[in-house]
């Protein structure tokens, strides 16, 4: 339970650069998580944090501490972090109650069992204290993976992918599950995913990785609606970026209409302070801007449709020829090829400048 500090890490393998530049700060008891494509450096940062891995630039902090500098590094069983891999990595020999307890084994007897009686019933599964770990499902091998590594009361938790060896119903229910034993263990947790479902149901804090660089430190609201750049208004959520011209510091005209918003600040281009009339951007629309009406007069052509069950998610051919997604309600069930009524409905502009 301390909060981790991470100031300008830098890693290499060699002579390649696998992180640069990594700066973030999760409070004490907050659960922060690394989301990137595959490759962007998201387990090379853990093994830097847990100890693994020595950094060549900045420093690491838990819990006011140094951890990681340069030319120095606790050991990583000094550090007192704990860690979930995605395979699990139970002791396969060990029955759930052995498992849990193996960090507790310099504690009495009778201590050791209270703290894993105590986590056997914060993670659900008191009754299969004495199975061993192929008897239990994926999910539950998961729970008791963060059990053992919550028993000695690390002062941080580190997993990797918990998740993705389990099927994709279960993942969504199991981190919120997770978010919640965290949060009633009070533990400051970091959780790697390249699934921003799983990212958006467990963190306070994201971290939207890319090419070892981290786009973004903000809160999963922020990420979606105020996304700073191209990559993370790309890579989180789904959305389409149609051209548009500044008219003046608050309104943008897209061709579907005018836009009100805080141009300058949302620009988001290097040495951009304050966009100016006929600057050209690049406005995001996501699918909840375009919402369908069939009174509306502006028409747009279906040019393909997926079905969501309560909503159809429609790609719309505008004028133009520029594409946009919108969600809409399912009983509005339009042909690919149909031209169907549409209205603007947006209250935030993101706009990047057109490169
Ligand atoms: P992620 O977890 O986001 O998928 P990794 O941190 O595992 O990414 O890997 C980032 C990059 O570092 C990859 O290109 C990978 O090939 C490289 N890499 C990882 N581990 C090593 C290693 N031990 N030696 C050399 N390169 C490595
Ligand atoms: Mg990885």
């Amino acid at each position: 339970m301390a909060e981790l500090i991470l100031d300008s890490v830098s890693q290499s393998y060699g002579t390649r650069q696998i992180i640069a530049d990594l700066s973030f700060s999760l409070p004490e008891g907050a659960i922060g998580c690394l989301l990137g494509p595959s490759g962007c450096g998201k387990t090379t940062a853990l093994r830097c944090i847990s100890g693994f891995e020595p950094i060549q630039t900045g420093e690491i902090r838990i819990g006011g501490e140094v951890v990681s500098l340069p030319d120095w590094m606790l050991a990583a069983e000094k550090r007192r972090v704990g860690m979930v891999f995605q395979d699990y990595a139970l002791f396969p020999h060990m029955t759930v109650s052995a498992n849990v307890g193996f960090g507790l084994r310099s504690e009495s007897k009778a201590a050791r069992q209270a703290r894993i009686d105590e986590l056997l019933i914060l993670v659900g599964l008191s009754g299969h204290a004495d199975q061993f770990p192929h008897q239990l499902s994926g999910g539950q091998q998961q729970r008791v993976a963060l059990a053992r590594a919550l028993a000695p009361r690390p002062r941080l938790i580190l997993m990797d992918e918990p998740f993705s060896n389990l099927d994709v119903e279960l993942r969504e229910r199991l981190s919120l599950e997770v978010r919640d034993i965290l949060k009633r263990e009070a533990t400051t947790a970091l959780i790697v995913t390249h699934d921003q479902n799983e990212a958006f149901a467990l963190a306070d804090w994201v971290g939207v990785m890319h090419e070892g660089r981290i786009q973004q430190w903000d809160t999963p609201y922020n990420l979606y609606h105020k996304p700073t750049n191209r990559f993370v208004a790309d890579f989180v959520g789904q959305g389409a970026l149609v051209t548009g011209n500044v008219i003046n510091d608050h309104q943008v005209e897209i061709e579907l209409g005018v836009l009100n918003g805080v141009i300058p600040v949302e620009c988001g281009a290097a040495g951009c302070g304050e966009c100016v009339r006929s600057c050209h951007v690049d406005v995001l629309l996501r699918p909840d801007d375009i919402i369908h009406d069939d009174d509306s007069l502006m028409l747009a052509e279906v040019e393909n449709k997926a079905f969501r069950g309560a909503e159809f998610l429609y790609t719309l051919k505008l004028p133009s020829g520029q594409r946009a997604l919108s969600l809409v309600p399912s009983h509005h069930n339009h042909a690919i090829g149909e031209r169907i009524g549409i209205k603007l409905a947006v209250d935030h502009v993101v706009a990047f400048r057109r490169e």
